[in-house]
């Protein structure tokens, strides 16, 4: 997507330090970070959010998480615990359409969500 911020990141174009990266996915820490530790993993490909995933898409999500799972460990969160969240469309907050998964950990997070 020519104008997509996130595969602007996944291919390159902008310059991101990545903590994770495969021919399929990449995680890197977020702009404005909410949380001592703030990762997006996203897929390389383009897929709008979650509800843009198809059956197609089952191996992929699932790599995410064991991703997500592996960073969890890796930057210290994984014992005291840690969210995985995808928001989808408006009433979530939504903001960049490509679907992305973030990791929050470092603090206690508080539910229900805001
Ligand atoms: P969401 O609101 O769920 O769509 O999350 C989008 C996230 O992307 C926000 O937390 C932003 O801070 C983050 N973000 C936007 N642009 C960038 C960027 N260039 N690098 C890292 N994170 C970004």
């Amino acid at each position: 997507m020519e104008n997509c911020i996130f595969c602007k990141i996944a291919d390159g174009r902008i310059k991101t330090d990545a903590v994770y990266e495969d021919d399929k996915i990449i995680a890197f820490k977020d702009l404005n970070p909410v949380a001592p530790v703030h990762i997006l993993i996203i897929p390389k490909a383009h897929i709008s959010g979650v509800m843009a995933l198809t059956e197609k898409d089952k191996t992929l999500v699932g790599e995410i998480f064991l991703v997500a799972r592996s960073l969890a460990e890796q930057f210290g969160i994984a014992d005291n615990g840690f969210r995985i969240v995808a928001n989808s469309g408006e009433n979530a907050g939504q903001s960049v359409p490509h679907l992305h998964f973030h990791l929050l950990g470092g603090r206690k997070l508080g539910w229900p969500p805001g």
